[in-house]
């Protein structure tokens, strides 16, 4: 049985980085993901771009693509704006999120604050037309007063109308087995599909991580390090390992994977082909 999967990307920014992005999209859809997802940038940042990159996604792979859109410093009617033309062309699956504001950007007038807000607010507006996705937190959420409260605030985003999750990615797999145990107490029985992050460069992945709250065990973090100016050892290493976080996740009863491409297919496909069950 071949593994669910999805693949996300960022808009690219130039001509240059659309093309090159349409060569790793067409060697993705080779393995028939479910669907395609594109980055928002919080304050409607790339509110065009998002949209062109979807559109030409789909046109281009035939694959079902979703945008990603956050709320917080968007006016609510630029997101219902949004939302109209997304369901006028046919896109069917939301992946929806409170984003983070870069630092000196004000919040705007009538914001919704939260992810659980425009979930509700989506459904109140589109009723059931889009399959709602949010994000989910096994190491917990940097900014959560605790990991039961951020827990409940994760409930209140499925009780608002949320159909599946994607989780901010990790290095442990225990991480998501504990985070399920805990989801399925309280009643939370949507799927929750792994996000995977491939490691591509030691000093990147350090820096977003601290800034995401996603944990680097440090057995891993020192064998990045020594390997940091040695680009093939820490890809092949990279994907060594990943691979095997991904095999313990399917073996945990994951509903799929889903990789933060960084708009690069070959470490996605080659950790994704490395799996019990996949065709290579
Ligand atoms: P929320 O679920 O709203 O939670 C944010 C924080 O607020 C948490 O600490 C939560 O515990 C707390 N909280 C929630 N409700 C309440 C409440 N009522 N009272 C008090 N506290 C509360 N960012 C982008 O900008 N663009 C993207 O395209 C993007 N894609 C992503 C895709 C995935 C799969 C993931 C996992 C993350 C993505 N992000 C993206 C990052 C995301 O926007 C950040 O992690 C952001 O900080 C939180 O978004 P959220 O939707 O999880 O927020």
């Amino acid at each position: 049985m071949q593994v669910p999967c999805s693949f996300e990307f960022f808009p690219p920014k130039t001509e240059a980085g659309i093309s090159k992005l349409k060569q790793e999209q067409s060697l993705l859809a080779s393995v028939q993901p479910e669907f395609f997802s594109v980055t928002y940038g919080a304050g409607g940042s790339t509110r065009d771009t998002t949209l062109a990159a979807v559109l030409s996604t789909r046109a281009h792979t035939g694959v079902a693509t979703a945008p990603h859109l956050s709320c917080i410093g968007d006016e609510p009617e630029d997101i219902l704006q949004l939302l109209n033309t997304y369901r006028d062309q046919g896109i069917g699956r939301l992946i929806a999120l409170r984003g983070d504001l870069p630092s000196g950007m004000g919040l705007g007038r009538g914001t919704l604050k939260y992810a659980a807000d425009l979930v509700g607010f989506i459904r109140q507006h589109t009723a059931d037309h889009f399959h709602i996705c949010v994000a989910a937190y096994p190491e917990v959420h940097p900014e959560a007063r605790s990991g039961q409260d951020d827990l409940q605030h994760f409930k209140a985003k499925v009780a608002a109308g949320a159909d599946s999750a994607i989780t901010q990615y990790f290095y442990c797999a225990d991480a998501y087995s504990d985070f399920m145990d805990r989801c399925q107490t309280l009643g939370i029985n949507i799927p929750i599909v792994p996000g995977i992050m491939p490691i591509l460069n030691y000093q990147k992945l350090m820096r977003f991580s601290t800034a995401c709250g996603a944990d680097i065990p440090r057995w891993l973090s020192k064998r990045l390090e020594d390997l940091a100016d040695d680009e093939a050892s820490l890809l092949a290493f990279g994907k060594d390992v990943v691979g095997e976080l991904c095999q313990q996740l399917l073996d945990l009863d994951a509903p799929g994977l889903h990789f933060y491409t960084l708009n690069q297919a070959e470490p996605c496909l080659s950790i994704y082909q490395s799996l019990k069950g996949v065709l290579a």
